[in-house]
């Protein structure tokens, strides 16, 4: 148990006011990777949680790829990047979703995650929930069973969480 990590946590986060548009309160968790005791906290954390329970890690571009890899790394896992649409080389699953203007579109190479793994999802910040929901889709694509979704900062009023019913959602800290 690590009583202090949320609050040093939240200390390590910085805002940033309008970016990348005006209304949004930007969380840039870049100064956590430069605090290495710290970081090597969130990946003692998140493997104590999960222990041998988990197969592989999922990280969303582009944040999530540079948390995923390092508590995969921790967990003793491979990781499989989801990547926005034409990105991957070879062939994918793809799933769209909306945004606040337009939709985006998510993919994750088919032969990344066989049937039955269990995957543990990894992001930055848990906003809306849209790009969660379609990671989640994703790994059902493949028949890979999702453990959970684990992010430093959830923000509490946008209720991502009620997009993402049946999954376990764990987030560090809630803004
Ligand atoms: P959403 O699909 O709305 O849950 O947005 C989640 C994605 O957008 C994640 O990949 C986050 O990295 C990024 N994101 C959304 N809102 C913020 C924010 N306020 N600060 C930092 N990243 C954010």
């Amino acid at each position: 148990p690590d009583p202090d990590l949320a609050r040093d946590v939240a200390r390590a986060l910085r805002t940033i006011r309008d970016f990348p548009e005006p209304g949004v309160v930007f969380k840039d968790f870049t100064p956590l990777l430069l605090d290495v005791p710290l970081r090597d906290r969130v990946v003692a954390d998140v493997v104590a949680r999960r222990g041998s329970g988990v197969d592989l890690v999922i990280g969303i571009e582009a944040r999530g790829f540079i948390l995923g890899s390092v508590i995969a790394h921790g967990l003793g896992t491979g990781f499989v990047p989801v990547r926005k649409a034409g990105k991957l080389p070879s062939t994918t699953h793809a799933v769209s979703y909306s945004l606040e203007y337009g939709e985006a579109t998510i993919e994750v190479h088919q032969d990344a995650i066989p049937a039955g793994a269990r995957v543990l999802i990894v992001d930055d910040v848990l906003a809306t929930g849209g790009t969660a929901a379609a990671a989640v889709e994703l790994v059902r694509r493949t028949q890979g069973e999702v453990v959970a979704l684990e992010v430093i900062l959830e923000i509490g009023f946008l209720q991502g969480r009620s997009r993402l019913t049946g999954t376990t959602v764990h987030a560090l800290l809630t803004d």
